[in-house]
């Protein structure tokens, strides 16, 4: 079987963690089939559309290195198409410009008698809700009203231009059966069905249903694997399905991501959208790894997967049934691994725009970001923009440079202690910015006073430029050892006061790297401003 699935958000929020762990199972599914993966838009609410959301699934699409597979037209035919060269090659299946063929659909279960126009308001509807509401009935939604308006004189009011819906007319006293892959086989009496919903809205628009399910068959999908909120939607399509007369694809309602306490993940948890997460400083492989394990347990004893290995080893029995919970710490742990993986010039080119936004570096070189901007794998198109600059910029850009060729540098030192992307301009900024100078009390070693550590750290000063001079940390660590036992001083003793002077704290990134990076000078000139200082 040619395994075709599909995700298919509506473009009313930003891209979520369940809407995307819907999404990679779905693209984990076609990839380790050899199997076709499809985007397709589901706008066709017009209320709650929002332009911003389309481009935050193209964003986060090309962010996670999500493809699409297919779509009605070649990218290349595309003009002026934010999605060019992001996800895919081919524009996605977009639902509002593909209208008319749902209205064809509509027209062909009215012929066949599957379906009824209804004339009845948005008035009228909430009448009837509101004397069910004071009658206390248990009834819910729509109550039929049109269903028995004879065809003829129905089709008759809907071509005059008479406002109309078109309803489903779904066979009342009959049980509808599927089967779900996760959860076995499902029963539903069309009785307790949403009554007749609507399939087609007054302004010519298809419901989420209609389209849903003429799409699904269309494009020929084999598997709909989605969250499990829209279980209850099934029994519905399923009946929409044989009104067609056409064969349901198979059903994979995934299991849902709970916060720790048990509850549906939301807002309350914590951050939700991706675009958050990538905001914070998480890392695409991270969040694609963990995500993947939300509900799926792949190798036994194995938790670390690449988006390609992950394409191996899925597959639908891989998935449980039981709720997945999201374990924020988890994440974190995952994005540390990652960030440990980069090289120095990967990891700089990822921290490169925290550290421009704390104003850490300056505007960088284009050659630099461009440099940079390879590195994260994004468009090369990218790196024509602002060519021809001139004076003050250029200078800006020099100093941008310079500064890039030392932030490349601090990354060995702070690689290992690197949770989020983000932190790194607070673990690293006393390198391009010098820090304020602690109080006395700050660089007082234990069992010392004042005039000791001023003592100390005038030895660190007669240290301070050799040490900055030294090639790597194991000759600066013999020097400063030797030094300490002629001196007969604890090399903890000598080493605290200098920290502090040089990074403005006592816990801080390795001393040695961070003075090799400052350079002679800058070193010096800060144990002499805290000198000064504790002079005082
Ligand atoms: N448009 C629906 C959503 O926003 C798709 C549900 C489905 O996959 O059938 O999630």
């Amino acid at each position: 079987m040619n395994i075709r699935v599909r995700y298919a958000p509506s473009p009313t929020g930003l891209q979520h963690v369940g809407g995307i762990r819907t999404a990679l199972f779905n693209y984990l599914y076609a990839r380790c089939n050899g199997g076709k993966f499809i985007l397709r838009l589901e706008d066709t609410d017009r209320t709650r559309f929002d332009e911003s959301y389309v481009k935050n699934l193209y964003d986060t699409f090309e962010w996670l290195g999500f493809k699409w597979d297919e779509g009605p037209v070649p990218d290349n035919e595309v003009e002026d198409r934010s999605f060019q060269s992001r996800g895919g090659l081919y524009s996605p299946y977009i639902q509002s410009e593909r209208t008319v063929l749902y209205k064809k659909y509509a027209q062909e279960l009215l012929d066949k008698g599957q379906a009824y126009y209804c004339f009845c308001s948005a008035q009228r509807i909430e009448e009837v809700r509101l004397q069910r509401e004071a009658a206390r009935s248990s009834q819910s939604g729509y109550d039929r009203f049109c269903r028995n308006i004879d065809p003829q004189e129905a089709a008759k009011r809907a071509a005059s231009g008479e406002v109309c819906t078109v309803r489903l007319k779904i066979p009342l006293g009959e049980t509808t059966l599927f089967n779900d892959h996760l959860l076995g086989g499902i029963e539903w009496k069309n009785d307790d069905v949403n009554p007749d919903p609507v399939l087609l809205k007054s302004d010519g628009f298809p419901t989420y249903h209609l389209a849903n399910v003429v799409d699904d068959h269309l494009m020929e999908v084999t598997h709909v694997l989605r969250a499990q909120e829209w279980l209850a939607s099934t029994p519905l399509h399923v009946i929409m399905y044989r009104a067609f007369g056409w064969t349901p694809p198979e059903f994979c309602h995934l299991p849902m991501v709970m916060g720790q306490d048990g509850k549906k993940l939301s807002k309350r948890h914590g951050a939700t959208s991706i675009d958050e997460f990538r905001k914070q400083g998480y890392l695409p492989e991270a969040l694609i790894n963990y995500i993947a394990l939300l509900g799926a347990s792949y190798e036994e004893g194995k938790d670390v997967y690449t988006l390609g290995e992950l394409a191996q080893h899925f597959s639908l029995e891989k998935l449980n049934k039981a709720p997945a919970v999201f374990d924020y710490k988890k994440l974190e742990w995952y994005n540390g691994l990652y960030i440990r993986m980069k090289s120095d010039e990967e990891l700089a080119a990822l921290c490169l725009p925290f550290a421009v936004e704390a104003g850490l570096i300056g505007k960088i070189g284009e050659e630099v970001l461009a440099e940079a901007r390879r590195r994260r794998g994004r468009g090369e198109e990218e790196e024509e923009e602002g060519i021809g600059k001139r004076g003050e910029e250029e200078e800006e850009e020099e100093e941008g440079r310079e500064g890039f060729a030392k932030f490349v540098g601090a990354m060995g030192l702070v690689r290992e202690r690197l949770v989020l992307l983000g932190e790194v301009t607070e673990k690293i900024g006393y390198l391009f910015k010098e820090p304020e100078i602690p109080e006395a009390q700050e660089f007082i070693p234990k069992k010392c006073d004042l005039a000791k550590t001023i003592e100390l750290l005038q030895t660190g000063m007669e240290l301070v430029r050799r040490l900055a001079e030294m090639p790597d940390d194991e000759q600066a660590e013999n020097f400063i050892k030797a030094e300490a036992e002629k001196r007969e001083i604890k090399l903890g003793d000598l080493m605290m006061p200098l920290r502090v002077a040089i990074t403005g704290s006592r816990v801080s990134p390795p001393l040695f790297g961070s003075l090799r990076l400052l350079g002679a000078e800058c070193s010096a000139k800060r144990v002499q401003n805290a000198l000064d200082m504790l002079n005082k």
